[in-house]
């Protein structure tokens, strides 16, 4: 089949139910309820835009293993060129949501494709593990579905590990074999768009204990597998909030979900690993899907961060603020910002690494580097708006007081800017402001740039370790060679001071 249109997409979602949660009540019918319809069309707009001649080139590509178009997330990486056109799709996708959709379908078809190009990791455990892994990336490929994933083990003692919680099957674990497959049982957080995906994967991040045999697993089911239940945190909106009043909260709200399986059935095919800490924990760091996506976060990271410099920017002047050192200071320290992420990609997209495989990925340490500082940058920018924005974020009226004809001269007279910004001109973008630094929905959106991928505190810790590892730190076995015998410190001294001129 390959690309998928928009409409597809939806047809798709209409035909199944999944046991939603929200709100206290079950869902009956995912695209007719108001709080995912906009951010059900959001993605479908994606889907749209492979069919788009403006973009379908630079997103989309011919499969050749099956010569028809598919998505680039598909396209195993093996050259400079398909790392371009991997990062065109990033760039176009990312635009599109203004970078404030994380896990677009792109993010998570990447780690398949990586585990797709790595599957002999998975050899080396069981061959089966990695024939599975092989053909569902085809099925996600030619179907082009839309995944969700839960990595994460619900936050209940983390100071024990899994088989140490109170029940056992408090962490998602392997309850017994059958001869159609695994039954699963326990949860795992934090399932984004869960709701409005076809397809749900799970794996872990490394960290298993020997006795944690049971929860070392990765799998793959379609989320309305029998069993699976899907709780919706609370919405940080209604679904019915105006456009004009909350252009970005009432269209890019992604939902978050805690994932309970109740006794599920996860069939022999779709099993990629189980029963095993070693290769539980060697699946991350090992088959390039900490890094490849780290690609697509760094690509969106950065457009994210550029909106919100952008509106910090246009803010400042559109109330003549910008004239001001201070201001200048704080817009100047955003723009580098965004300029270091940008400089930071393109090392990163200059500086490969190629794993056995084969398979070629942005270098780690540029994006480790972007996964560090944009969990500083991007608050940094929030506070920003908040800061140059001040009380005129909560002077905004609504769309009703701007177009009520007694309130109309008001309006334009006491909610204009500087010289030719009228007042509907600064009401509507401290309104786009106010969404990305003061709403619930923009707090969501500043918690997800430091969390998204792991605790950024673990995150660098772990870094350090690898690139010290890797390092010889030379520059200061160069200085200290001065003490060597060839190099005395009297050689290298100063002949005035050697003289005892000084
Ligand atoms: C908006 C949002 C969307 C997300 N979407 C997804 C998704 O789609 N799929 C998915 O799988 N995950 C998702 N995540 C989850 C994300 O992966 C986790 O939030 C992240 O890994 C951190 O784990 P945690 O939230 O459980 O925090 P915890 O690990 O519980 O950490 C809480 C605090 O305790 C500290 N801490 C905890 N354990 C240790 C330790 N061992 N050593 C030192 N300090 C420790 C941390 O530094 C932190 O300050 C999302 C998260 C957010 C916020």
């Amino acid at each position: 089949m390959g690309i998928r249109s928009g409409a597809e997409y939806i047809k798709g979602l209409q035909s199944r139910q999944p046991e939603i949660w929200l709100q206290g009540r079950r869902v009956t019918s995912v695209y007719d309820e108001a709080v995912f319809k906009q951010p059900i069309l959001e993605i479908a707009k994606l889907y749209d835009m492979q069919h788009d001649p403006e973009y379908q080139d630079k997103i989309t590509h011919i499969c050749e293993e099956t010569g028809e178009r598919v998505n680039n997330a598909f396209l195993p990486v093996k050259s400079a060129e398909d790392l371009e056109a991997r990062r065109n799709l990033y760039e176009a996708y990312a635009k599109a949501t203004f970078g404030l959709m994380g896990r677009t379908p792109d993010f998570l078809n990447i780690v398949l494709t990586s585990l797709y190009s790595n599957a002999s990791f998975l050899e080396k455990y069981n061959r089966q593990w990695a024939e599975n892994v092989k053909s569902y990336y085809r099925y996600i490929r030619d179907n082009d579905l839309f995944l969700t994933h839960a990595i994460i083990n619900p936050q209940n003692d983390r100071s024990k590990t899994s088989h140490e919680q109170q029940d056992m099957f408090t962490h998602l674990g392997a309850v017994r074999e059958t001869p159609e497959g695994l039954i699963v049982r326990g949860a795992k957080m934090l399932a984004t768009l869960a709701p409005i995906t076809d397809e749900v994967i799970i794996y872990s991040f490394p960290g298993f204990k020997p006795g944690d045999e049971r929860y070392a697993l990765a799998f793959a089911i379609p989320i309305d597998t029998p069993g699976l239940r899907i709780l919706c945190r609370e919405p940080m909106q209604d679904g019915k909030r105006s456009v004009y009043d909350h252009p970005l909260a009432s269209r890019f709200e992604e939902s978050d979900a805690v994932l309970v399986f109740h006794d599920v059935l996860v069939p022999w095919d779709r099993v990629f690993l189980y029963n095993n800490v070693e290769a539980a924990n060697g699946l991350y760091p090992k088959t390039g899907i900490a890094q490849q996506p780290a690609h697509q976060t760094g690509v969106r990271g950065l457009i994210k961060l550029q909106f919100a410099t952008e509106v910090a920017v246009r803010l400042a002047d559109s109330i003549g603020v910008d004239v001001y050192l201070n201001v200048q200071n704080d817009l100047g320290e955003l723009i580098q910002s965004v300029e270091c992420i940008r400089a930071l990609l393109r090392t990163a997209e200059r500086e490969c690494d190629v794993l056995p495989s084969g398979e070629m990925m942005p270098g780690w340490v540029p994006l480790e580097t972007i996964r560090g500082l944009l969990p500083k940058m991007y608050p940094r920018a929030i506070e920003v708006l908040q800061i140059i924005g001040a009380g005129g974020l909560l002077m905004s009226p609504t769309d009703a007081d701007m177009v009520h004809p007694e309130l109309a001269e008001d309006m334009e007279k006491y909610y204009a800017g500087r010289a030719g910004i009228s007042g509907s001109e600064r009401v509507r973008l401290f309104k786009l402001a106010w969404d990305l630094c003061g709403e619930a929905f923009g707090q969501r959106l500043l918690q997800y740039e430091r969390y998204y991928t792991g605790d950024p505190i673990r995150k660098r810790a772990i870094f350090y370790n690898n690139y010290k590892r890797e390092r010889s730190f030379s520059l200061v076995d160069d200085a200290l060679s001065v003490f060597e015998g060839k190099k005395t410190a009297e050689s290298v001294l100063p002949v005035k001071r050697a003289s005892g001129a000084d």
